[in-house]
């Protein structure tokens, strides 16, 4: 099964799969990983958090490369995201050319609210988090919300949405494992 796993910058979507994948003997690829390499090797970045400050053309090319490596590795859980936020506006983390590869059978979305999220940005030190109020964290949730659907339509994958409260991870993992 294939299965891809969604969330906003910060909700802890990482450490939702690390602890479904210990349970399922699976293996994570993170896109934004993968991307990175692909940049990196073209010179066009030096850290992951300047993919998405690049054009949204150059992105796209990007995005194409990693899916085909992706699609390479054959069954694993796919940590990515259903949109981006950049300059241009959100673009599909999962547009039709990279479905078509992928071939998701599941999508789960991870939600926290929108105070949760913010407060989770402002203490993790290790990554460069663009900064949103939390109206914007809401709406960012509700986008990817829409696109889900639109790539459930376009595959037939399910798509379940799981939240990750405080205090809430070891729940959260349980109910993605419910999905299999
Ligand atoms: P992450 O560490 O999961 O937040 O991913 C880091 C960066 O990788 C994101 O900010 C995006 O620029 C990029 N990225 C991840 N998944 C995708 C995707 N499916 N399509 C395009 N860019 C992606
Ligand atoms: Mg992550």
């Amino acid at each position: 099964m294939r299965m891809v796993v969604s969330g906003v910058p910060g909700v802890g979507k990482t450490s939702v799969m690390e602890g479904v994948a210990k349970e399922k003997g699976l293996s994570i690829v993170n896109y934004g990983s993968v991307m990175f390499e692909v940049a990196k090797s073209q010179g066009l970045v030096e850290n992951r958090d300047q993919i998405r400050k690049l054009s949204v053309e150059k992105q796209r090319d990007i995005q194409e490369a990693a899916a085909q490596k992706i699609y390479e590795m054959g069954d694993v859980i796919v940590d990515t995201h259903c949109t981006i936020k950049t300059h241009g506006g959100f673009y599909p983390g999962l547009p039709e050319w990279v479905l078509r590869k992928l071939k998701p059978d599941r999508i789960i979305l991870v939600e926290a609210t929108p105070d949760e999220i913010a407060k989770r940005r402002a203490k993790d030190a290790s990554r460069i988090r663009d900064e949103d109020k939390e109206r914007e964290i809401s709406e960012h949730q509700m986008m990817n919300r829409y696109v889900a659907m639109a790539y459930s339509m376009l595959t037939g994958a399910s798509v379940k949405i799981v939240f990750n409260h405080d205090d809430g991870l070891e729940d959260a993992i349980m109910e993605v494992l419910d999905v299999f």
